[in-house]
């Protein structure tokens, strides 16, 4: 008999049977919320009748039409709506299946692009797990260790964390930026420099927020040696943090953006966009693959555009997002061991650290198992395990984030 590979790690015991928006039933019937949205993708929630409806059109048309031999429909309609979110100057895009994919896409443009070896990225990001994806990640080092030689041409530099180095977000960005002037100056020179690539909010690194000026500080530099500045919005993205991308959080321009996950509601669709004149200056044929911007996928990603935008799902992030921070900050105040409550919109975080202070990822399983068994599906990130992180589907109600809050502090007093 064969059996699934012991590689994989579960983070709960459940086997899901169907979902329904922010739920999901496993065999037995039994009801869980669902704040894990199967790692920030399923963004209009499991089984959205428009979703479902315009996958099923699509596979009874065609399922698989070759990007590079023929074209179809829901791409040519994709491309061209991509234009109501896309930030202004980003015209061109290009598409593949999984976040990992989605990096190393833009790795390679941003090489071609300016004949550049090197990529700079920051301490703490998660970009996936291909080998060129696993060797820009600095998450944990579960993602990297073993896995040697990984690809050169990558120096890393501090991410503004406030929590993780005691100070104060303007201490941690002036920390980061400097840092940033040193490495430039003693590791990678601005003319060997192709790209900054970074988080617009730490996901697997423990849900950290950048900050306006730590980015704006990228850009000007960027603009000032020719460096690209890519901006990985995999988990950030389609209204994940209460605006359609993180970036717009902050204010900054990116010159190349990645997106997967929120984008089709959970079919396999990924994508890097990017002005028309930067992609112009990669190679024709460079890119492409078998199966990138499957068709099925692409009308999924129509509907879910269609879904966001009737039912203002980046609204509900933003408001669903301030109601669950403030059950969340509840939590904290009465247990000593949360230390920080942070994040945007509906990507959010608690972290726990033991009283001297140190990252306690034993604990935050713990509170994260009790709640599976109270039917509140979590996880956890944190470069030690020592954040739970709460991203349900964007289409979470009032009466659930409540229910999910009562839930958290069931588990909590039953853990702490
Ligand atoms: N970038 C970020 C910011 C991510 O959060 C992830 C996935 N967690 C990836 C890249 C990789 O995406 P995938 O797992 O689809 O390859």
């Amino acid at each position: 008999m064969a059996h699934l590979s012991p590689m994989l790690k579960q983070a709960t015991p459940v086997i899901a049977d169907r979902g329904e928006g922010a739920v999901i039933f496993d065999e037995q019937d039994r009801r869980y919320l669902d704040f894990t949205a199967g790692i920030g993708v399923t963004s209009t929630g499991h089984a959205h009748p428009d979703v479902v409806a315009a996958a099923q059109e699509q596979v009874a048309k065609i399922i698989h039409a070759q990007y590079t031999t023929v074209m179809h429909r829901p791409l040519l309609d994709l491309v061209e709506r991509m234009s109501e979110v896309l930030p202004e100057g980003l015209d061109s895009m290009f598409f593949a299946n999984s976040g990992s994919e989605a990096v190393e896409a833009a790795l390679r443009l941003a090489r071609q692009a300016t004949g550049r070896p090197n990529i700079v990225a920051f301490h703490g990001g998660f970009h996936g797990r291909t080998v060129a994806a696993a060797s820009l990640t600095t998450s944990g080092t579960k993602f990297r260790s073993g896995f040697a030689p990984l690809m050169p041409g990558v120096a890393v530099s501090p991410f503004p964390n406030p929590t993780h180095y005691g100070w104060s977000q303007e201490q941690a960005t002036d920390f980061a930026l400097r840092e940033l002037d040193h490495l430039l100056q003693t590791v990678t020179a601005p003319q060997d420099t192709a790209a900054f690539l970074v988080e617009p909010v730490l996901g697997e690194g423990g849900y950290v927020p950048a900050s306006a000026e730590f980015l704006a500080g990228l850009r000007e530099r960027a603009d000032r040696h020719g460096i690209l500045l890519v901006v990985d919005e995999v988990q950030t993205g389609w209204g994940r943090t209460g605006r359609f991308w993180g970036h717009d959080h902050f204010g900054v321009r990116p010159d190349v953006l990645i997106t997967a996950k929120g984008i089709a509601s959970g079919f396999p669709l990924s994508g890097i966009a990017a002005s028309q004149e930067l992609m112009g200056r990669a190679w024709p044929g460079s890119q492409g693959g078998t199966y990138g911007a499957n068709a099925v996928a692409c009308a999924a990603a129509l509907a879910t555009l269609d879904v966001m935008r009737r039912e203002d799902l980046v609204g509900n992030a933003a408001a669903r997002g301030e109601q669950l921070r403030g059950r969340l900050t509840a939590a904290a105040r009465e247990h000593a061991e949360i230390t920080d409550v942070r994040g945007l919109g509906l990507m959010l975080g608690s972290e726990f650290r033991t009283a001297d202070g140190e990252p306690d990822g034993a604990t935050a399983t713990r509170a994260q198992q009790a709640a599976a068994e109270h039917g509140l599906l979590l996880l956890t990130c944190g470069a030690w395990g020592q954040v739970v992180r709460f991203i349900p589907a964007l289409v979470v109600t009032e009466e659930q984030v409540d229910e999910a809050g009562d839930l958290w502090q069931k588990s909590l007093a039953d853990v702490l």
